[in-house]
């Protein structure tokens, strides 16, 4: 979110500094681990649809300016039994917003993509319009262009606090102490340490990256959509996935996600048990996607920032109304932030932005 902040903001002739405890992109906080799934028919709710069309065109302007591959439209299906609220949704915001889409059937499904083996209790909804990001180049891009329109990058130093002062904010890192007039907070995982008061609205969950080796069907894997498949009635029924994109050897990216306690992001970033290898496979991987090997040949672990109603918060605190606090979280925030970008600048040169993001207030 920040990178895509101090570009806009740049990009509006704002005097922009931006600091970074890290030096992004980096492995450390929620943005890190190739790839981000991106669909337009969002079944999170429709209120998320205009930010994400417009980050569609955001990031084929990035790629123009850069040259770089940051967004691969190869289409999105989205899978569970019939009745599940996500999927109900994502036929919502598809019908609201006109975004074209196909229902499909279970034997549709493995007839048309056959590295899945969905069963006839199985629905899904392919949207061709889908596909996925590339978050790291996503982000270098954003702060080379921020750097290139005068922005002043600082990576490698803390902010420890900030308070109001004379009509702004005082800003003191472990380097030194700034002013600024308007104080735009994109913490990621960290936005606990900035916003004491609303600690309990937020919670950070360790979630595991895998990448699975090929035991068959290597084409079918390189060829297939984006995916998000709630299999089950627990909330931990869950996978998704990306086409093969690192080669034969290179394995498949899929995730899933646990709630089991949550965590500070300061801890320390484990790689996945034996433990958690092991139910990986044979929970989620063996019975829906039988062509991949048991062992993954890596895994990487990465923050969620949840909210109770896992939906975001966009909003100045009380009594502070030159600060806002983004917090595009509950693991779903990446394919929205090239559009969060642009609202903060709109919103920090007139105060509102163009996109209405009243439903991401502290108060909902
Ligand atoms: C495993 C995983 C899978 C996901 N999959 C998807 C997906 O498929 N599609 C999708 O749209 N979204 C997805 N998301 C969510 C998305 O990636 C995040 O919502 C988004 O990247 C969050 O960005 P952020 O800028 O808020 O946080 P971060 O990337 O964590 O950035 C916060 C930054 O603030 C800096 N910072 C914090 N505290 C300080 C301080 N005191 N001083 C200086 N700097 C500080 C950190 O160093 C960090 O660089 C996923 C997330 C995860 C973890």
């Amino acid at each position: 979110m920040g990178s895509a902040a101090v570009y806009h903001l740049s990009k509006a002739g704002a005097s922009v500094i931006g600091f970074d405890q890290h030096h992004p992109p980096h492995a450390y906080g929620s943005t890190h681990g190739e790839t981000r799934i991106t669909r337009l028919a969002i079944g999170e709710g429709a209120q998320y649809v205009p930010l994400v069309s417009r980050s569609h065109q955001l990031w084929r302007e990035l790629e123009q300016q850069t040259g770089k591959q940051i967004f691969s439209q190869c289409g999105g299906l989205i899978m569970a039994n019939q009745g599940n609220p996500f999927l109900a949704q994502t036929k919502a915001s598809a019908l609201e917003y006109s975004i074209p889409h196909q229902e499909l059937s279970g034997s549709q499904i493995s007839d048309k993509f056959t590295v899945f083996a969905a069963g006839p209790e199985v629905q899904g909804i392919y949207e061709p319009s889908a596909g996925f990001l590339r978050p790291e180049v996503a982000v270098e891009s954003h702060l080379k262009l921020a750097s290139k329109q005068a922005a002043d990058l600082r990576f490698g130093e803390r902010v420890k606090s900030w308070s109001a002062s004379g009509g702004g904010y005082q800003i003191n890192t472990d380097k030194g102490s700034y002013f600024c007039k308007k104080l735009v907070i994109c913490a990621g995982p960290w936005v606990r340490d900035f916003f004491p008061e609303g600690r309990e609205l937020f919670k950070v969950y360790r979630q595991l990256l895998y990448w699975f080796a090929f035991e068959r069907n290597y084409q079918q894997f390189k060829q297939m959509p984006v995916f998000i498949w709630e299999f089950g009635a627990s909330p931990d029924d869950f996978i998704y996935g990306f086409p093969a994109i690192n080669g034969k050897q290179g394995g498949i990216k899929i995730a899933t996600e646990i709630y089991d306690h949550p965590m500070s992001p300061d801890d320390f970033q484990r790689k996945a048990t034996s433990e958690e290898k092991r139910k990986m496979f044979e929970q989620y991987i063996k019975p829906n996607l039988p062509g991949l090997m048991p062992a993954p040949l890596r895994t990487v672990s990465c923050w969620y920032t949840n909210t109770s109603d896992n939906h975001f918060i966009i909003d100045s605190p009380e009594n502070h109304q030159q600060l806002l606090l983004v917090s595009a979280c509950s693991g779903h925030g990446f394919k929205h932030s090239a559009a969060i970008g642009e609202a903060v600048a709109q919103w920090a040169d007139k105060g509102s932005s163009e996109i209405d993001l009243s439903a991401f207030g502290l108060q909902h």
